[in-house]
């Protein structure tokens, strides 16, 4: 595989991380057990001892209608889905356009706003392991057991783009800050809001260097400028902890963190031990 040099200050939605050599899937996959897949990191955390990673090629960077289906390839920016959508007037798509990531990203997270969720129109994926139709994935809140990486995901079509839905959707995000984040830091656990928690444990507003609870939405991780990965954990693990204690609910990450210590299976951080 190719590899190209990513600077992931400049490339994660948070703005933290190291410069490191990512592998380029094209066509051949052989050898990619060992690498972690990464979209456009818009919900991940990149530690300076990240696994090793691979990115899709710019041959899955494509959308196109065949036969009454919408094709879209992994690499496809959501804006662009969006463009596509509206340009055709295909209906269901309008929440992408305030969803930053790329379509084999927002497929793996089942990314959506409230109801909105990218599974609803979904027929099938593509992935490196062939075709897997909707039903036999597992998925749900901000979940799937997908474990291959997407190539192209295919959806029903209805018509009728709805510009107001744009609007609504972006109305939605009104209350979340600009400053850089990854989105969600957590997951809201069943009946109840992250943000709700973390503020009650008087961690809304917490600062740890640079890193942030957002005063504006309590459940984003900001980052205020020069934050680093072992300030935005030390602030992830002091929200589990404090919750945990004082709720015996478990936060568990939305964010993906990528750091070899962390995804091992001991790690305290991504499930409960
Ligand atoms: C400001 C802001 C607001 C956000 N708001 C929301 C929101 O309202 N709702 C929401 O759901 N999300 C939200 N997010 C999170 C983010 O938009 C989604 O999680 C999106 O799906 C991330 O896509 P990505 O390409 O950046 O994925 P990455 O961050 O690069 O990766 C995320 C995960 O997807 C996996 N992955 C990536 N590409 C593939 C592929 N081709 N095949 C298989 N697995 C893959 C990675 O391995 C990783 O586990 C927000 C993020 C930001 C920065």
């Amino acid at each position: 595989m190719t590899t190209k040099l990513i600077n992931f200050k400049k490339y994660s939605s948070f703005k933290i991380g190291g410069s490191f050599d990512v592998s380029i899937l094209e066509e051949d996959f052989s050898n990619i057990e060992n690498c972690y897949l990464i979209g456009s990191c818009n919900n991940t955390l990149v530690s300076p001892n990240p696994p090793p990673l691979m990115t899709l090629s710019k041959m899955y960077d494509y959308i196109k209608i065949e036969n009454d289906v919408l094709k879209i390839g992994g690499a496809m920016p959501s804006g662009k889905v969006a463009s596509f959508c509206k340009k055709n007037n295909i209906a269901n798509f309008e929440f992408v356009s305030h969803l930053p990531g790329k379509l084999g990203g927002l497929v793996y997270m089942n990314a959506g706003l409230k109801e909105y969720e990218i599974f609803n129109n979904l027929i099938s994926i593509k992935t490196t392991n062939g075709i897997q139709k909707r039903s036999e994935i597992e998925h749900g809140y901000r979940f799937t057991n997908i474990d291959k990486p997407i190539l192209e995901a295919s959806f029903k079509i209805q018509y009728g783009f709805d510009i107001d839905k744009v609007a609504m959707f972006k109305k939605m995000r009104s209350n979340q800050p600009s400053t850089p984040s990854a989105g969600s830091c957590f997951k809201n656990p069943e009946g109840d809001y992250a943000g709700r928690l973390i503020e009650a444990v008087g961690l809304k507003g917490a600062l740890k260097g640079d890193m942030c609870f957002s005063l504006e939405h309590a459940n984003f991780l900001v980052n205020n400028g020069n934050g680093i990965f072992e300030d935005a954990l030390y602030l992830i693990k002091e929200a589990q902890r404090r919750v945990y204690e004082k709720f015996s609910i478990w936060l568990e990450c939305e964010i993906v963190v990528l750091d070899v210590d962390c995804m091992s299976s001991n790690s305290p951080l991504i499930k409960k031990t």
